[in-house]
């Protein structure tokens, strides 16, 4: 039985990363932080099935004690600060958890077992404002936020250690990806469930900032085949994990209003709160080595994407409604 330990278990590539690993019969073991509530809403239907070991990528032992832990044949780095905006208001922590983390990680993997083999969650944003488009994984790294900058640092120290030391380290560079389990304030997620509220009587307006901004997205379940496939490969290498597709905000948003029958021109606000103070350009990625060393491709389009994820808002919103709301009540009543 394979071992796997994966880090950033409780966000959203890592409960579908952990889902597709059991599948394939690997025993898995997740890192968690420990926080002050639960964290574990994403895995809770995983039950016992995955061990979790408590460990932060602030903190070099507990990042060694899992590793000796787990002994894991591979080891997926999804753990980051991973929201932009917070970036720029926390630039220092976001340098701390997304560059740092994995420069602890990879001393951990290279002294306690250099077997390992290790993904790194690498991130379009590291191009920035490319002068390129298509971008491959030649294109020069122009990262314009310090998240970018962060997922940039952790993207060299990976090969570094690759060159250095010997390990089988890749990184994928992943653009924009999405599930239900996608977190309400990315703008994918916040479209489809505010439609789906506005459908049922929960909303009245969906505010956005720039709507010709171009995306290129794809299905998180997707996502998480690649990086499974590539520590499969006789030799580690990096790669491009995207659509190839660009969209635009509005043919989202178009997508969405249709699907609930609504005409989105009715409740969509602009509010140039919300426009990106660096908005990347055609930030779109170039599959052609994926397609053809990893036999990978997006088995769900940009339609079938926004489709099941208004279904998920459509059916979770329902049932939030019929459900009791927890009431806040005073102790001196
Ligand atoms: P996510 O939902 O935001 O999950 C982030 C995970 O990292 C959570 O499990 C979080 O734990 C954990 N984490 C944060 N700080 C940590 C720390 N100091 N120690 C241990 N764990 C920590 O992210 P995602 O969408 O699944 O993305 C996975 C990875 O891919 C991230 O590295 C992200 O930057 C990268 N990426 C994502 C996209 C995308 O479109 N989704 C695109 C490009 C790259 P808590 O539950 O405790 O907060």
């Amino acid at each position: 039985m394979k071992k796997a330990l994966i880090t950033g278990l409780t966000g959203q590539d890592g409960s579908y990363l952990a889902e597709l690993l059991l599948g394939k019969g690997y025993q898995v073991f997740g890192l968690v932080r420990r926080s002050s509530g639960s964290n574990l809403d994403r895995i809770g239907h995983l039950g016992d099935r995955i061990q979790v070991i408590s460990g932060d990528l602030l903190d070099q032992t507990s990042l060694m004690d899992a590793i000796a832990i787990s002994q894991p044949d591979e080891v997926y780095n999804l753990a980051s600060q991973s929201y932009i905006p917070t970036s720029w208001t926390q630039p220092s922590l976001t340098a701390e958890y997304t560059a740092l983390g994995v420069s602890r990680l990879l001393e951990a993997i290279r002294r306690c077992h250099p077997d390992a083999r290790f993904y790194q969650a690498s991130s379009s944003e590291v191009f920035g404002q490319p002068d390129v488009s298509p971008q491959n994984e030649r294109t020069a790294f122009r990262p314009r936020n310090p998240y970018g900058a962060a997922k940039a640092y952790a993207h060299w120290m990976t090969t570094n250690y690759r060159q250095q030391y010997n390990l089988y380290a890749c990184c994928g560079i992943t653009y924009t990806h999405e599930s239900p389990r996608r977190g309400a304030e990315f703008v994918f997620r916040k479209i489809t469930r505010t439609a789906a509220m506005i459908k049922l009587g929960l909303a009245s307006e969906l505010r956005l900032g720039n709507l010709d901004a171009q995306r290129d997205w794809c299905y998180a379940k997707d996502a998480v085949k690649a990086m499974w496939l590539m520590l499969q490969q006789e030799q580690p290498d990096d790669y491009i994990i995207a659509s190839g597709e660009t969209h635009s905000v509005k043919e989202l948003v178009q997508c969405a209003f249709n699907y609930v029958g609504l005409n989105w021109q009715d409740y969509v606000v602009i509010d140039p709160s919300f426009y990106r103070p660096d908005e990347p350009i055609q930030l779109v990625g170039n599959i052609a080595k994926t397609k053809a060393k990893l036999r990978w491709t997006p088995d769900y389009s940009f339609e079938q994407l926004v489709e099941l994820m208004l279904e998920s808002d459509l059916q979770q919103l329902s049932q939030e409604a019929i459900q009791p709301k927890v009431q806040l009540v005073s102790q001196l009543n």
